[in-house]
This record gives C-alpha cells, sequence and structure tokens, in this order.
C-alpha cells in the first residue's frame, strides 16, 4: 500500500495544530512549590501531561501514567520496541517575547511559544505521526512506545524514575528539536581545573599575571585575554613576536603596551560547543602561542596543560 504522508498530515492540518497550540498554552516549567505526590515536577507540568495521556485514551493507545514522573502511549504489537523519547517540560520563558511565550501565536506560518520547538511541537508531531499509523490500520511488527519525559530541562528524575520502573525499548529515538530527529547527543563535561601555586614558583624571565578565555562553558572562546609582566625589552619583543604570529596565521587580536605590563587579546570566533569545528578557540590559539616562552613555573604548568590537553576544535596551531 503506497501512502501519500504529506497528504494525510494536510487532511489533518487544522486539528495538528489546534492541539499543538494547546498543549503550547500549558505552562509546563518546573515549579516544585506546587508539587504533590502525583505531580513531583509541579502543577504546570502534571497538567501537559495529563493533556497528552487523555489524548492518548481518545485514540484508544494504551497509556500509563508512571507516577506522574513520566507518561508512556503506545501503540502496535511485538517484543521489541521502538521509543519516541519526548519531554514535555519546558524551561522558563524569560524576557523579551515579541508576543507571550505561552500564546502560542502564529506569525507568517510559524508558531511562537516557550517549548515550540523543545520539545513540545515535536512530542506533537509524533504523537500526530503515530495517530495517522494507527488511522490508516497499518500494521506494526513492533510496538512504538512514546516516553514522555516530564524534568528534562532540570535533573532527569523523569527518565530516572522511568528505567527503574518501566521496560528499555529496544531501539529508540528523540525527536528533540531539531528536524526530523536527532539521535545522538553529545557528552558535556563542565569542569574546573585548580592549581596551586607555591610563593618560590614565581620566578621566570616573564610573568603571565592574567589569562582568560570565554564567557560560557558550551561556548567556543571569542575572546582570549593575557597580561605579562616583565623586562621591557622581552615584553617588546613578546610583542612583536604575536603580531608576526597573528599575520602568519591570518588572525587578528591587539596588542597594549600600559603601566609596564603588556596586554594581549586574541579574536576567536564563538560558535555552540557542541559545534566547536565552527568556531577558532581565541584561548587555545593563545595559549599555543603563549606556551613558546618561559613564564613562572605555574603559568608554564598551566599553558602546557592547555596545549596538550585542550585541543577542542582541531585547531591549525603553529
Ligand atoms: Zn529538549
Amino acid at each position: 500500500m503506497e501512502i501519500n504522508w504529506l497528504f494525510e498530515v494536510g487532511k489533518r492540518k487544522e486539528k495538528i495544530i489546534k492541539e499543538t497550540q494547546d498543549f503550547l498554552r500549558i505552562s509546563s516549567v518546573l515549579d516544585e512549590s506546587t508539587s504533590t505526590e502525583d505531580a513531583p515536577f509541579g502543577e504546570g507540568i502534571a497538567r501537559a501531561l495529563t493533556y497528552l495521556l487523555q489524548k492518548g485514551e481518545q485514540n484508544d493507545f494504551l497509556v500509563k501514567n508512571v507516577d506522574g514522573f513520566a507518561g508512556i502511549i503506545e501503540y502496535g504489537k511485538g517484543n521489541e520496541s521502538v521509543g519516541i523519547l519526548c519531554h514535555l517540560d519546558v524551561v522558563p520563558a524569560g524576557e523579551g517575547w515579541t508576543s507571550p511565550p505561552f500564546a502560542a501565536d502564529i506569525r507568517d506560518g510559524r508558531i511562537y511559544a516557550r517549548g515550540a520547538i523543545d520539545n513540545k511541537g515535536p512530542t506533537m508531531a509524533a504523537f500526530f505521526a503515530l495517530s495517522i499509523v494507527k488511522e490508516l490500520n497499518l500494521e506494526l511488527h513492533k510496538r512504538v512506545r512514546m516516553i514522555l519525559g516530564t524534568d528534562e530541562e532540570s535533573n532527569w528524575r523523569c527518565v530516572d524514575h522511568y528505567f527503574k520502573h518501566e521496560e528499555m525499548p529496544t531501539i529508540g529515538f528523540a525527536p528533540d528539536a531539531d528536524f526530523p530527529i536527532i539521535h545522538a547527543e553529545k557528552g558535556i563535561t563542565d569542569v574546573s581545573f585548580l592549581w596551586g601555586v607555591k610563593k618560590d614558583d614565581e620566578v621566570g624571565m616573564l610573568f603571565l599575571s592574567a589569562f582568560e578565555a570565554g564567557e560560557r562553558f558550551n561556548m567556543v572562546p571569542e575572546l582570549a585575554r593575557a597580561t605579562i609582566k616583565g623586562e621591557s625589552s622581552l615584553l617588546k619583543e613578546l610583542e612583536k613576536n604575536f603580531q608576526k604570529h597573528l599575520l602568519d596565521l591570518g588572525h587578528t587580536g591587539k596588542t597594549e603596551m600600559s603601566g609596564g605590563e603588556l596586554h594581549l587579546s586574541y579574536d576567536g570566533v564563538s560558535a555552540h560547543g557542541s559545534t566547536p569545528e565552527n568556531g577558532l578557540n581565541a584561548g587555545t590559539y593563545l595559549a599555543h602561542f603563549l606556551a613558546k616562552d618561559n613564564f613562572q613555573q605555574a603559568a608554564n604548568d598551566y599553558l602546557q596543560f592547555i596545549v596538550k590537553h585542550c585541543d577542542f576544535d582541531g585547531g591549525d596551531y603553529k
């Protein structure tokens, strides 16, 4: 049987849009001030979960509320299952909206709401896709199970609870944010390294008194700065080398000599932490440049650590 999926979706367009708007109008932000035994993450999230589970019931899907932590909507037969991992909670709305964040206004063919893309819109898309499969009486050899998370944006207590009590799907995907699916997410680690500085370490021809780069853990630094003290002839030489280094690499930056200190700044290109190859890490580039010189021991250790262990973006360091 050949199915024109676009046509099937088109037939249901108005209903899909209206119910997606209804769903988006529920402010499903974590609010533990309204949490109860049945609604561990607060009233809004509970309402969103109920809304979707009721829709599941209306469609004669197998439906289960997993203690208010998660929900299951399932269709099909078979030992194996396909998990569709969705989440109903959204991050707080924040400021600066053109239309109210939970109004779900439509402008230029788009629905604007907190959660429209992450992740209530894709959740509804998955739900309606499953509904269409059912309405067309298509035979499924696996159970398709929507797993509805409710604490994804905060502490993942929803899936912790779910997997303690419910089955792990055989295979699965998460239609979260980008169309059509995200099948995996990269790990993220936020780490702070601390170096002890001993007094007698503070010897060297040059003294690195400050080094900073980046605004957030999950962004490629677009600017790095260093402050260096030392004999003025050495600083002048370093300044000259820096300018030549920038020219050689086709990069930009600034130097400034003031109060017996040399200030260097290196221009990078910002990018999201998940795609460092799209950016230019000002911090690692500046560290690689400075690591060729000899500073106090603590600074040498610090710079060498970056050079050896912090090649985040496969930069072409010279
Ligand atoms: Zn998400």
